[in-house]
């Protein structure tokens, strides 16, 4: 008997003949977000993964709150293998029941058998009905529930057999690598977090910028939005955030343009700082986390005329979402808590109180031929910090 992890996973299994070639993506996402835990052995089989330590003191409650995390993944389950020999299953079963109730005050249960090794001479209902009369001996205490059980355990049978009583669920999606590479404007509020770890969860892999105005923004500041990144890096592994001056960019324009229009003007210019910093790098789109209307700069005249500074697609996953749905991902991905802390952001330092909500296109590029931009853009994008924020486990 040896304690393994189950891995399952969904939209992959859809790719046809592509198939494989998502898998080894997975299992290599697998095996890098596992990294330092201890030696794994990671095995493909029909449709499912299994991870399989050396050690049997495998940290597997780390390894599964990681798992948790890889895009691609369905669920995951600590799961007992043993070979398919109707009196081990039935051994291993009972201390398996002995463990579980342990730990918890279960009154009922019931047994779950799927057969996939139609070889095995017992049907599934067979199996199930053995077993839970062999628990049933096996401790008086508990009667089974077919319909509301305090616990199910769940027997396959294949070449191998596997018993388990947990499915842990993840997040799905697609596999990091799977869908290009796309950079996340990231702020320090709630929305741009939200929206890299949807355009990660399907497959896309991120890399971040941040503008920042020092001094009327703080090291603080600058310091939450690398712990945003930090979280993301908890799903997606290595993220390069670029961490770029734009002081100088935002004096220019609160000095030369009018007030009304100096937002999207500013969103502009970050747009095309991003799309620089994403062509140096091979990277075909960018992201952010804006959402139709839920501000000035956020009408669709406004989206218009920031679309039209740059040349890539700029994708916005929350475009159609409520703040409170925004929210409720944010508590899901525990980037909330860290999104609302009081540090400013640099648009929020150069706002205008009365911003034009239905701005023209050929306004905004009147206004902004005002100001100097172009050689304070070349300097920002030069001197742009890159950062390597690494995955960390997160608690
Ligand atoms: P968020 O909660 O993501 O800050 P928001 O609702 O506050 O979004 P805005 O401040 O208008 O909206 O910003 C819209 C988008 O522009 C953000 O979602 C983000 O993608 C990008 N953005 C805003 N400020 C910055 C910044 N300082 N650095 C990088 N990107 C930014
Ligand atoms: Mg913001």
């Amino acid at each position: 008997m040896k304690n393994v992890i189950l891995v399952r996973y969904g939209e992959i299994v859809l790719k046809g003949l592509n198939r494989p070639l998502f898998e080894d993506i997975l299992i290599k996402n697998i095996k890098k977000s596992l990294l330092g835990l201890g030696k794994i052995n990671v095995v493909k089989s029909q449709a499912r993964i299994f991870v399989e330590p050396d050690d049997e003191n495998y940290d597997y409650i780390s390894a599964i709150e990681r798992l948790r995390r890889v895009f691609g993944i369905v669920s995951v389950s600590h799961v007992k293998k043993m070979e398919t020999d109707f009196e081990t299953i039935k051994k291993c079963s009972i201390e398996m029941v002995q463990k579980i109730l342990k730990s918890r005050e279960y009154k009922s249960f019931k047994v779950e058998t799927k057969r996939g090794q139609k070889s095995f001479p017992m049907k599934s209902p067979e199996v199930s009905a053995e077993l839970g009369g062999v628990i049933l001996d096996n401790f008086p205490n508990l009667t089974v529930d077919v319909i509301k059980p305090d616990f199910i355990l769940y027997v396959e049978i294949r070449e191998n057999t596997y018993i388990y009583s947990e499915k842990i669920q993840a997040f799905g999606g697609m596999p990091q690598g799977t869908n290009g590479k796309a950079v996340l404007l990231i702020s320090g509020g709630i929305d741009s977090p939200v929206a890299g770890w949807m355009m990660a969860k399907r497959g896309v892999e991120i890399s971040a910028v941040h503008f920042y105005s020092y001094p009327y923004t703080s090291e603080r500041a600058k310091q939450k939005v690398i712990d945003l990144t930090k979280i993301l890096a908890s799903y997606c592994g290595e993220i390069d955030l670029y961490i770029v001056p734009f002081t100088e960019i935002q004096l220019e324009i609160n000095d030369k343009c009018p007030h009304d229009q100096m937002t999207v003007i500013m969103r502009r210019a970050m747009m095309q700082i991003a799309e620089r910093i994403a062509n140096s790098n091979g990277v075909q789109a960018l992201i952010t986390g804006e959402s139709m209307g839920q501000v000035a700069s956020q009408t669709i005249q406004s989206l218009v005329a920031t679309d039209d500074a740059v040349n890539m697609p700029v994708f916005r996953p929350l475009i159609g979402m409520d703040k409170n749905e925004i929210v409720d991902i944010a508590k899901k991905i525990k980037t909330f808590e860290t999104s609302i802390l009081p540090y400013e952001d640099c648009c929020t330092v150069f706002v205008s109180k009365h911003p034009k909500t239905k701005p023209l296109l050929s306004a905004i590029i009147e206004c902004e031929a005002l100001a100097d931009l172009s050689g304070k853009i070349d300097i920002a994008v030069e001197s742009a910090e890159k950062l390597t924020i690494k995955r960390e486990a997160l608690h």
